[in-house]
């Protein structure tokens, strides 16, 4: 689906994504700023733009922050350069924040651990986060975690930060970390890569998961659900997974779509999501 054979479909009122790069759709052929304005106006209800270097705010908020419904998330994800400075990094990402409108950045993130950028576990990847946590608590905002193949760090780091929230995003884990992450008070949210066909375990996992505390996301343009697996993704692709969701909870998809933003409201303390 390129953006030129794009329809935003009637289905697409309602409908939030809760994980999206939109600074990354250019480069991999997807006009961004053709196709949100398109979304909003087929009744898209929220886009989260999420950061994860210091210095992209401004320019993420440059191209699309006229789009009412379009947040944004500023954070460091663990790269491998930014661990030898988090001092350094964490004083950036603060300027960053500091230098936009009060209440333009929603959530602190994305941000946690990656075992196949950082195979080995280092306390500097540990640090990072942990400054990110406490940015989090300071500003009163929820985070956005990441966490590929590392679920008992993640737990064991979070667990000391009882008063921080957030978002645990394309989980990738099964139903007892599930549960540990909600024992926390985290949302789980779960992107296109539920529809693939290797994927009947997270789909299990998805089930387990209380519908008050359930979010989808595209991670565009990563992760294109079936049947655009392997091509860049953009959040109008979020239909399929919100489709593929209402199937396994054997919901009607409008509820589903209710309570998602719901939560979503919920998670990023929105107050003027549009029903
Ligand atoms: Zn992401």
């Amino acid at each position: 689906m390129t953006l030129d054979d794009f329809e935003p479909e009637a289905g697409c009122a309602g409908l939030f994504d809760t994980h999206a790069h939109l600074s990354y759709l250019d480069g991999r052929g997807i006009n961004a700023e053709k196709l949100v304005p398109a979304l909003f106006k087929a009744g898209f209800t929220g886009i989260i733009d999420v950061g994860t270097t210091a210095g992209d705010l401004a320019e993420r908020m440059r191209a699309f922050s006229r789009f009412e419904h379009v947040r944004f998330s500023a954070g460091l994800w663990p790269h491998k350069e930014f661990l030898s400075c988090p001092e350094r990094q964490l004083a950036l990402l603060e300027q960053d924040i500091d230098t936009v409108p009060a209440g333009s950045v929603v959530a602190v993130g994305e941000c946690g651990f990656d075992r196949r950028e950082n195979p080995e576990p280092s306390g500097a990847e540990r640090e990072l986060l942990e400054r990110q946590l406490d940015l989090a608590r300071r500003r009163g905002l929820p985070v956005i975690i990441h966490s590929r193949e590392a679920p008992a760090e993640t737990i064991e780091t979070l667990a000391a930060y009882p008063d921080v929230g957030g978002i645990i995003h394309c989980f990738s884990y099964g139903s007892s970390e599930a549960r540990a992450f909600l024992d926390m008070g985290y949302y789980i949210s779960f992107a296109g890569n539920i529809s693939f066909k290797n994927a009947g375990a997270l789909r299990e996992t998805l089930k387990s998961v209380p519908l008050d505390r359930l979010l989808l996301e595209t991670d565009s343009p990563y992760l294109a659900p079936e049947p655009y697996r392997g091509k860049p993704s953009h959040p109008g692709m979020i239909m399929q997974s919100y489709r593929r969701t209402a199937e396994l909870l054997k919901i009607d998809i409008e509820e589903l779509k209710e309570r998602l933003r719901r939560n979503a409201a919920q998670v990023f303390n929105l107050r003027d999501v549009p029903a």
